[in-house]
């Protein structure tokens, strides 16, 4: 069972990480500030949405069609008012395979990188994901059937994970990977109504497509997975992430005085959410230095550095995937 976990991609096992836990049907809008509101999203990424009198403008999609529908239906609670763009904040699935659920006529905004990105990484892995899974779900299946006693404790967890793969398996059949109609480089600025909103690409950090976006009249921002608030971050080197890059632009925006910060997951914050990011790093980079001085090999500066060393939730077991980045980036 295991060596068919490996295989399952640390994005989907974050999402199954989200499906799994208890899941409201209904997501609540939260008022930031003047027509803007965000979506802290459980199955995925967040989501912050600027109502305007020519359309409304989202950031990110969620994690599956249902995620999106669910995103569509909080965002119509406050406003009828049709949806005019949808913005990627970067290639995660958890934050774009919701798009399938948004109107066909949504202009997608995104880094140019993200193209590249859909056609090399994410479009071979959602056809792995729907080869790989039926596998994994029977041998599930086998599982809970060679567990005697149905009432147990055993039978009814394996029961529920058979249920959960299954039902998400399906999803991700019905997943259409939406690339963007509008791409930039550098910067971007869209205005709408009477409200403006700026995409900047600050550098690789999370990914080499990674986006901030600006709300410069409520001095807002959302993130993406730039912030991980109260979460250990998920550093995927071969989707670009660098944690030096990634360090120099929390520093950098810890210095603005953004009153509000939409991370990518976890819940709504502020500024200091960009020093405390950084911390994170600065403070897991130094521990790395001091043990490799020392001359600890990589699997055992991984045992030296424990989870409570830090407060933050771990789900997908990411500290020991970090503390590999930085070691290599050493
Ligand atoms: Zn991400």
């Amino acid at each position: 069972m295991k060596k068919i976990l490996i295989i399952i991609s640390a994005i989907l096992l974050f999402q199954i990480i989200g499906i799994s836990s208890s899941i409201p049907e209904l997501l609540k809008p939260i008022k930031i500030a003047e027509n803007l509101y965000a979506v802290e999203n459980p199955r995925g990424g967040n989501i912050a949405f600027l109502v305007t009198e020519e359309g409304i403008i989202v950031v990110d999609a969620g994690s599956i069609p249902s995620n999106g529908m669910q995103i569509i239906s909080a965002i119509q609670s406050v406003s009828e008012i049709p949806i005019k763009y949808l913005i990627y904040t970067h290639l995660h699935s958890d934050h774009i395979y919701g798009a399938s659920a948004f109107p066909s006529d949504v202009k997608i905004i995104a880094h140019k990188k993200l193209v590249e990105n859909l056609k090399a990484i994410i479009e071979p892995e959602l056809k792995k994901e729907i080869t790989d899974l039926p596998n994994y779900i029977s041998s599930l299946k086998n599982m809970k059937d060679s567990i005697p006693d149905k009432k147990s404790n055993e039978y009814i967890k394996t029961n529920k994970q058979f249920n959960l793969y299954s039902s998400y398996l399906e999803e991700l059949k019905t997943t259409q990977i939406r690339y963007p109609d509008i791409t930039f480089n550098d910067k971007y600025e869209l205005t709408l109504g009477n409200e403006k909103v700026i995409l900047e690409f600050p550098g690789s950090g999370h990914t080499n497509d990674n986006i901030i976006v600006r709300f410069p009249k409520q001095n807002a921002i959302h993130a993406g997975d730039l912030i991980f608030n109260g979460i250990v971050p998920y550093v995927i080197a071969e989707h670009g992430a660098t944690v030096n890059g990634w360090t120099r632009i929390t520093e950098k925006l810890s210095l603005e005085n953004i009153k509000f910060v939409i991370p990518g997951h976890g819940t709504i914050t502020n500024n200091e959410a960009f020093k405390i990011q950084t911390k994170y790093f600065n403070d897991l980079t130094l521990k790395i230095k001091e043990l490799k001085n020392q001359g600890l090999s990589l699997i055992e500066i991984k045992t030296k550095i424990i989870l409570s060393d830090f407060k933050l939730r771990d789900e997908g077991n990411q500290l020991p995937v970090n503390i590999e980045a930085i070691y290599n980036e050493l």
